[in-house]
């Protein structure tokens, strides 16, 4: 199958290049995709350049281009099964998890869809009856979008469904290692009536098809969701062209349990924060942060129900979650658990690959607690991306719960437990990271911003400012009644 899409073709990369994707909990073929090459993004960047110079779509009233998202949510609604196999054999996930993973997918292009047409705006009162002044949205052109592997569609669909409803046309660029459900994607969009150059597939490996979308003229604004350092390198090469970028990069985010949280609640919902897709979520709640006085009681009860948790492939009913994405990410994360306990953590459970034969096939790691950590040490600061949950401690004063779970470059989400409602809000107002919850972890909701602080991003994605990154403001100011006004009297 042809599975580049340029110009509204489903094309074969010029150099004739396939990629076998495997699905990483136990090896098997996901799937053979096309693997493009830089001329690949070249072609791509030029149809989407066309498409937004004199195509109709950057023209279309912003109701009918909602009204195509609207279209593409039932569309992918119906596919939905579809979707969240092919997530699952990509990622290695849990089958349930890609299905809610989908479910959101549509939530999010009903959410822009729906908000098609509504923001004419503003009038400004120019305080004169000869001129009238009006502030409006225009979209910023073409967009290089790039995405990661850890929720490939989702973290697509936050660039795709505002970039579409803005008017830009768009290369998307996704993950070499999850492209399945990117290409799912841009055949509902076709099938929903995007006019020919405005969406655009390209695929194959960073350097070779991410990086032109940072280089390129042609492209006027690219959002990057994925690593630290590759955002870095995006943010350089796109400065040579004063291009606009948003990053939404990684996160080292802080659960900070006071004693006075409903102690169940709090145990069960650290699991999920770290343990959650075996740690690969960029929110993870990866540094528990507990008082001091509950924290021998509190990490017990952590670390003797993080033991049970049940590894398996996507379609194993039982299993509480999968595989990582590869063997160079497991080894990755193998390595800060080594390093933790080199630099004095004391490993509570987990620190070893799965014996069990069934799971042979797979990059398997199981959930693992290092305990008496410090911030010094390279798994507290560092992202391992894995099933790693390092414990500190506080004394219990605010300042310090506060002074740990800050001392991050990262600022992306982060967490309090306690039931002083004042406590949580001070606390919660203090914590320099882009979305804190307050007795809960990982919800959220399209209509507020995502995005983080310090180097976890620039810009933000979903609410009101998600959209304004797609759009740019422009004032036009129109002299009603033009008449000489002699400043000069020659
Ligand atoms: P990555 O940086 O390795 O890759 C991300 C994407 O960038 C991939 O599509 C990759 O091919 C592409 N890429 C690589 N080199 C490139 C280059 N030179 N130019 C252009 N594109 C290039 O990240 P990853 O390993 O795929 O994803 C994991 C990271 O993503 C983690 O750090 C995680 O925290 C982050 N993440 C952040 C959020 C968020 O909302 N902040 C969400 C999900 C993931």
């Amino acid at each position: 199958m042809a599975d580049l899409y340029v110009d509204g073709e489903w094309r074969e990369p010029v150099a004739g290049g396939r990629r076998e994707i495997r699905c990483p909990a136990d090896g098997r073929l996901a799937a053979t995709v096309s693997e493009g090459t830089r001329p690949d993004a070249e072609a791509a960047i030029g149809a989407a350049r066309r498409a937004f110079d004199t195509g109709p779509w950057p023209r279309t009233p912003e109701r009918e281009r909602g009204a195509l998202l609207l279209r593409t949510a039932d569309l992918i609604e119906r596919d939905a099964k579809e979707f969240a196999r092919a997530e699952s054999l990509d990622t290695g996930k849990r089958l349930v998890e890609s299905e809610y993973d989908i479910a959101d997918v549509v939530s999010c292009f009903r959410h822009y869809g729906g908000i098609g047409g509504t923001d004419a705006g503003r009038v400004i009162d120019t305080g004169r009856d000869d001129a009238v002044s009006r502030v409006v949205y225009e979209p910023v052109g073409v967009c290089g979008l790039i995405t990661p592997w850890n929720y490939p569609l989702l973290q697509a669909s936050w660039k795709v469904a505002p970039a579409l409803l803005a008017g830009n046309t768009f290369v998307l660029k996704p993950s070499e290692l999850t492209p399945s459900t990117s290409i799912l994607l841009v055949r509902a969009l076709a099938e929903a009536g995007l006019p020919a150059g405005v969406a655009n597939l390209v695929l194959g490996a960073g350097p070779e098809v991410g990086a032109p979308l940072s280089e390129d003229p042609a492209v006027d604004m690219v959002s990057f969701t994925g690593g630290l350092e590759t955002g870095k390198r995006i943010m350089a090469t796109a400065a040579a062209g004063v291009k606009k970028v948003a990053l939404e990069l990684g996160g080292k985010n802080p659960n900070v349990v006071f004693a006075d949280a409903d102690f169940e609640t709090a145990v069960d919902f650290a699991l999920t924060a770290v343990f959650l897709h075996s740690g690969q979520v960029c929110s993870a709640g990866a540094r528990l942060i507990v008082e001091d006085s509950i924290h021998d009681r509190f990490v017990g009860e952590v670390v003797r129900r993080a033991a049970q948790i049940r590894l398996g492939g996507p379609f194993d009913p039982d299993a509480e979650t999968g595989a990582l994405i590869s063997a160079q990410h497991l080894a990755k994360v193998e390595a800060y658990v080594a390093a933790g306990i080199a630099e004095g953590a004391v490993l509570r459970c987990g620190g070893a690959r799965p014996d069990d034969p069934d799971l042979a096939g797979g990059h398997f790691y199981p959930p693992t607690v290092l305990d008496e950590c410090t911030q010094d040490m390279r798994v507290v600061h560092e992202e391992s991306f894995g099933p790693v949950l390092t414990v500190e401690r506080f004394s219990g004063d605010e300042d310090d719960a506060v002074r740990i779970a800050n001392d991050t470059e990262y600022g992306l989400a982060g967490a309090v437990w306690t039931q002083d409602a004042g406590k949580a809000q001070r606390v919660a107002r203090r914590l320099r990271h882009g979305t804190v919850w307050i007795n809960d972890y990982h919800p959220y909701v399209p209509q507020a911003e995502w995005g983080g602080f310090g180097h976890s991003g620039v810009g933000r994605e979903l609410g009101p400012s998600g959209l304004d990154e797609y759009r740019e403001p422009k004032h036009i100011w129109q002299n009603i009644q033009p008449r000489p006004q002699h400043w000069f009297r020659g």
